[in-house]
C-alpha cells in the first residue's frame, strides 16, 4: 500500500504555474525546497461525501498511486511522492516539459514515416511493458503522450495520466465505460470485459491520425462516434492516405479489429515490419512515404480548439451548479454537503467533470 505523506505539501515544495488541468483537478510546477529541483504536483480533489458530484474517490486515488508505483520505465511518468490532506491528494510527479508530441509534430515541415515510427516504438515499449505487468493504461490518447523536454535527441515519449489505468489479477474479469469516445475500443461501448487489447485499439486509432490527420471514427456527436466505432465503419480514403506505405495500413488493420483477441499485442507491433523491417525492400518504402502533414496541422489545431471549449464549458458548469445550489432555500441535507463541496473547488474549477465513475471489477 502506498503511503499518503499527511504533511502539508508546501512545507516540502513551493507551488508554481498551472502546467494543466484535468477533470479532477489542475497540475502544477512544483520547487522542493531542499534540492531546488522541478516536479509536477497533480493536485486531485478527494469526494468527502458519497452523493458529491465533485472529486474522486480516494480509492480511485489510491489505484492510480499504486500503478504508477509498478510502472517504472523510461518511457512511463515516475512518481516520487504523495501528500494527502482533507479535502485532496497530491501526486509529486517527474516533471515532463516538453509539450504533447503531436504538438511537436505539428510545429514540423514534414515527417517521414521512419521518423513517425520513432516515436511509436517508444510508446509501444512503454506499453509493451505496462501490458506484461498486466496494467491496462485505457486513456490513451494525444494528449497523454507527451515528451520528456525541448532538447533530448532523439525526443523521449513519456505516457502520462494514469487515472483510469487498470491492474489485472489472475481470473478477474473486468469491465469499465470510462473513456474518449474517438479512442475507445468496442468492447468498452458495449460494456464487455476489458483487456490490454483495449489499449492496443487506440493505439490502431493514433496511428491513423497520426499518418492522415483524419479519425477514424469521429462523428458529429460522440454518439455518432461511439455508433461508428461498433459498426467498424472506417476506411482507408485515399485522398488523406495517398503517401501512407502499405505496410503502415496493415499495422493499423492489425490493431483495428473487433475481436480484442484477434488485435496486435504490443509486442507483435514491436515486429511488425512496419516497426521493424525484415528485408531492405521493406525499410525502403517506408523512407519514401511520409505524414499527410497539411491534414495533421489542421486536425491539431482542431484538436486544441475543442480542448480550450471543454475547458471553458467546465467553467461554465460549475457556475450553474453554484447558482443552482445557492438558488435554493431549504436545500435538504444531500444538498448542503454539495454545496460545501462547491466552495472548496472556487479556485480549481477542472475538478467538476468526472469521468473516472463507471469502472467495476
Ligand atoms: P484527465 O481528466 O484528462 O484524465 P487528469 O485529471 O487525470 O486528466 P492528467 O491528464 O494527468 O490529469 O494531467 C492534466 C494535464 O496536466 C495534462 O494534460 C498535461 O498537460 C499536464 N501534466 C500532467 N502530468 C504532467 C507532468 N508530469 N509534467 C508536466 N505536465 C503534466
Amino acid at each position: 500500500m502506498a503511503v499518503f505523506k499527511p504533511e502539508n505539501v508546501e512545507d516540502f515544495y513551493e507551488i508554481g504555474e498551472v502546467l494543466g488541468s484535468g477533470h479532477f483537478g489542475q497540475v502544477r510546477q512544483v520547487r522542493e525546497r531542499t534540492s531546488g529541483n522541478f516536479w509536477a504536483g497533480k493536485f486531485l480533489k478527494i469526494r468527502k461525501v458519497a452523493c458529491s458530484r465533485l472529486g474522486l474517490d480516494r480509492s480511485s486515488v489510491e489505484r492510480e498511486v499504486e500503478i504508477l508505483q509498478a510502472v517504472q520505465h523510461p518511457n512511463i511518468v515516475a512518481l516520487k511522492d504523495v501528500f494527502e490532506s482533507r479535502a485532496e491528494v497530491v501526486l509529486i510527479l517527474e516533471l515532463v516539459s516538453g509539450g504533447e508530441l503531436f504538438d511537436f509534430i505539428a510545429e514540423k515541415e514534414n515527417l517521414l514515416e521512419t521518423e513517425a515510427i520513432e516515436f511509436m516504438k517508444q510508446i509501444l515499449e512503454g506499453l509493451r511493458f505496462i501490458h506484461c505487468k498486466n496494467i491496462a493504461h485505457f486513456d490513451l490518447k494525444p494528449e497523454n503522450i507527451m515528451l520528456s523536454d525541448k532538447v533530448s535527441k532523439p525526443p523521449n515519449i513519456k505516457l502520462i495520466d494514469f487515472g483510469l489505468a487498470h491492474m489485472f489479477h489472475p481470473g478477474e474479469e473486468y469491465k469499465s465505460t470510462s473513456g474518449t469516445p474517438q479512442y475507445i475500443a468496442p468492447e468498452v461501448i458495449s460494456c464487455q470485459p476489458l483487456s490490454t487489447a483495449a489499449d492496443m485499439w487506440s493505439i490502431g486509432v493514433i496511428t491513423y491520425i497520426l499518418l492522415s490527420g483524419l479519425s477514424p471514427f469521429q462523428g458529429d456527436t460522440d454518439e455518432e462516434t461511439l455508433g461508428n466505432v461498433i459498426a467498424m465503419k472506417y476506411e482507408f480514403n485515399e485522398h488523406y492516405f495517398s503517401l501512407t506505405s502499405p505496410m503502415a495500413k496493415d499495422f493499423i488493420q492489425k490493431l483495428l479489429m473487433k475481436n480484442p483477441e484477434d488485435r496486435m499485442t504490443a509486442e507483435e507491433c514491436l515486429l511488425h515490419p512496419w516497426i521493424k523491417p525484415i528485408t531492405p525492400k521493406q525499410a525502403a518504402k517506408r523512407n519514401r512515404s511520409s505524414i499527410n502533414m497539411k491534414n495533421f496541422k489542421k486536425f491539431n489545431a482542431r484538436r486544441k480548439w475543442k480542448m480550450s471549449y471543454n475547458m471553458v464549458s467546465v467553467c461554465n458548469r460549475l457556475v450553474n451548479l453554484r447558482l443552482l445550489c445557492k438558488d435554493t432555500s431549504s436545500p435538504d441535507p444531500l444538498q448542503r454537503q454539495c454545496e460545501s463541496d462547491v466552495e472548496d473547488t472556487e479556485s480549481k474549477p477542472a475538478s467538476l467533470l468526472r469521468r473516472r465513475l463507471s469502472s467495476s471489477s
